[in-house]
């Protein structure tokens, strides 16, 4: 069977490029996969996350998911801390990675930033622990952004090495999904800094629950220059603000950016940012109620995630048994 496993870091506000990226094609695979669609609690505290705010940021995660239609009943929803097997194969990941493969992950310099020596050692094994969430159910194809394209070719690298180590042909080779419009969505304030949770600048991103009037006054204030569209998308070459509100345009009406260009040719930005608010106030408006509506009922959202965990539990119990027979523990 063709699976699918996916997930998104409960570490913020869900965002524009969070859905465009990630939720909207999620719902896509629903009909043609087996979807297990995870919120990574155990991902997000990499980086200090207030007990508190956790719980409701694993709720609004999965708020999100379900908002922008994935179907509990196709897929499977749960928080990755419930199913043990996680941190149990990341464990053994960390024994199959090497450190140099590590060194080379660009999201860890990132995230670490200049202080390299006072981030968690979790924030540098998080790509192990990211290949154990894929390979614990032998996902066979994963969607992801451009921004985990790399992460993936180690979850690849060490199902590779694995079975190579191990004599056995336990684990597949793990193929992205990567959509081309919304791939990347950059930040509002910088375009050439993807929209992320982590950014500290509520300006730099698109909240999935902004209201209506933050929705225009971010999109107002967003970097752009002074120059007008040009009638071809590859004419925005070196205008990364530019190309990245275009995109947002396109991904959202499903047109191509030329399309996008040919439309508003020789408008300015003051112009081009209007229609843009109308055009992402209309798809998020409603995403941002059915979100408000799922949060209200915190008890609902949190069965819906243990009976998910039970069916995760369920589909990686042989797995990982096959894994720890492999490695040689006694069971
Ligand atoms: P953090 O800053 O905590 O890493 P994030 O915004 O990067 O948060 P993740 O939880 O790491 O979000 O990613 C969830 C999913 O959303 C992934 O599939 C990722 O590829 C996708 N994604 C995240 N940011 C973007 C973006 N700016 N454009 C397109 N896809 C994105
Ligand atoms: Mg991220």
């Amino acid at each position: 069977t063709n699976r699918v496993f996916s997930g998104a870091q409960p570490s913020g506000n869900m965002h524009l490029g969070n859905y465009l990226g990630a939720f909207r094609n999620w719902v896509r695979l629903q009909d043609s996969y087996e979807c297990i669609y995870c919120v990574v609690d155990m991902h997000a505290i990499t980086v200090w996350q207030d007990p508190a705010a956790l719980k409701d940021q694993v709720r609004e995660a999965a708020a999100a998911y379900l908002a922008s239609g994935v179907d509990p009943k196709k897929s499977i929803l749960f928080n990755q801390s419930r199913v043990p097997g996680h941190a149990e194969l990341a464990w053994i990941f960390n024994c199959v990675a090497r450190i140099g493969w590590l060194n080379r992950m660009t999201q860890f310099k990132d995230k670490a930033g200049k202080n390299r020596e006072n981030a968690s050692t979790g924030l540098f094994v998080y790509p192990n622990l990211m290949a154990a969430d894929i390979l614990l159910y032998k996902a066979t194809h994963v969607p992801v952004g451009e921004d985990q394209k790399q992460h993936l070719e180690l979850t690849r690298d060490i199902a590779q090495k694995f079975n190579n180590d191990y004599g056995i042909e336990l684990f597949p080779l793990t193929e992205p999904i990567i959509q081309a419009e919304g791939a990347r969505i950059m930040s509002l304030r910088d375009g050439t800094k993807k929209m992320s949770k982590s950014d500290p600048s509520e300006f730099s991103r698109i909240n999935l629950n902004d209201d209506a009037d933050t929705l225009a006054q971010k999109i107002r204030k967003a970097k752009t220059d002074a120059e007008l569209l040009p009638p071809k998308a590859d004419m925005l070459e070196g205008r990364p603000e530019a190309q990245n509100l275009v995109g947002i345009y396109a991904a959202l009406t499903d047109m191509s950016r030329d399309a996008v260009c040919a439309q508003y040719e020789g408008k300015g930005f003051g112009d081009f940012k209007k229609a843009l608010t109308e055009v992402v106030v209309t798809n998020l408006a409603p995403i941002t109620e059915e979100m408000a509506r799922l949060q209200k009922d915190p008890a609902y959202i949190d069965s819906l995630l243990k009976e998910g965990g039970e069916k995760a539990q369920a589909l990686s119990a042989p797995i990982l048994a096959d894994v720890k027979k492999a490695v040689g523990f006694l069971s």
